[in-house]
């Protein structure tokens, strides 16, 4: 605490990212892709002509848009980018949700939501999952200023149909409904199509998980003119150049390889679903996923005593030290080395 703090900020509760350790840990706490991304943007960083670093990126990153625009067949005016999807969401929050009306957030989620209110001043309210770990879209139907999930939630992995989401979208009309797909390409339905019909719904997504490229920091959201303009609004009020152009050329060109793309979440989901029946075999319950993660707890260990056994043994997940959850490990899918490993190691602790 300091005296030179604003008063706003001494009140702040940061977001706690994941950890990223120095020494080498076989690591599955972020939900990074154990792939490396697309060969066409090694491709693209070796030959990168260093001379245009001397000029400013283009502040509306069109040509990255456009690319987008077509991989989610929607307009390039439907489209904005920013730095990583954290960065979206945080302009999202500021630009629709500062409302006397509070906004709906899943008591269990990605917990930077929560902190976004903070640092707006949002009022929000939570609603409770169901009894399967389920986000209940009918606890939405109250009067609120916004909407805001992950679909599939994280850390929890379930994922609603579309179906549920127009469902959803029809009863919500005059706030904006705000979807996280950050997970979407592992299994789960996208809501962009969605979109067409209702004004009010943005789809947030990232090249983070699914495109191997978290170290990149590219975020984007999908929606109709009016709200994607009131990101632009936003965004051109704090920062112009969100997107350098090393970033949106390699973004462009993992975006245009939809092959290696296609290959690698089909690999982790494979893997993931060999990993669901090795932990199942060793008494853990594991809900089910859509995600490159899997939600599990063990039927007699605690959370706390698995987390730190296979930190012992070189291996790092997330564990979430929060009421109701301290049970659960958040276990991200890597390769089929580093999970066999982990299932090697689990063998020992319980
Ligand atoms: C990882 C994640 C993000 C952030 O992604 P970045 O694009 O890397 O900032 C957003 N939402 C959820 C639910 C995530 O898990």
């Amino acid at each position: 605490m300091s005296q030179f703090w604003s008063p706003a900020v001494r009140a702040l509760t940061p977001y706690v990212p994941g950890e990223q350790p120095r020494e080498k840990l076989i690591k599955l706490n972020t939900n990074e892709n154990p792939y490396p991304p697309s060969p066409a943007v090694e491709r693209v960083l070796q030959q990168f002509p260093i001379d245009h670093l001397r000029r400013y990126p283009d502040p509306e990153s069109f040509a990255l848009r456009e690319t987008l625009a077509e991989v989610h067949g929607v307009g390039p005016e439907q489209v904005f980018v920013g730095n990583g999807s954290d960065e979206v969401l945080a302009l999202a929050f500021q630009a629709f949700f500062c409302q006397p009306k509070p906004l709906l957030l899943p008591a269990i989620s990605y917990s930077f939501y929560p902190v976004y209110c903070k640092l707006y001043d949002i009022a929000y309210r939570t609603v409770a999952l169901d009894d399967r770990w389920q986000i209940s879209l009918e606890a939405f139907d109250v009067d609120n200023g916004g909407v805001v999930f992950a679909n599939p939630n994280a850390p929890t992995g379930h994922g609603h149909g579309r179906d549920a989401i127009a469902g959803l979208l029809n009863r919500i009309t005059d706030s904006v409904v705000l979807v996280d797909e950050a997970y979407v390409d592992f299994g789960g339905e996208s809501a962009v199509p969605l979109i067409a019909d209702h004004p009010n719904l943005l789809v947030t997504g990232t090249l983070s998980k699914s495109r191997s490229l978290a170290g990149l920091r590219v975020g984007y959201a999908i929606g109709s003119r009016e709200l994607i303009e009131g990101l632009e609004r936003v965004k051109n009020s704090f920062n112009s150049y969100p997107i350098d152009m090393l970033a949106s050329d390699v973004a462009i060109a993992s975006l245009k390889d939809g092959a290696h793309f296609q290959a690698c979440c089909e690999r982790v989901m494979t893997t993931r679903e060999w990993t669901r029946t090795q932990l199942e075999s060793l008494g853990f319950e594991v809900l089910p996923s859509q995600t490159n993660f899997l939600f599990t707890r063990h039927t007699s260990y605690s959370g706390a005593s698995i987390f730190s056994g296979l930190r012992e043994r070189g291996i790092l997940v997330r564990h979430f030290d929060k009421d109701g959850l301290s049970d659960f490990l958040r276990i991200s899918i890597g390769t089929d080395d580093e999970m066999q490993s982990l299932v090697e190691a689990l063998l020992a602790i319980v």
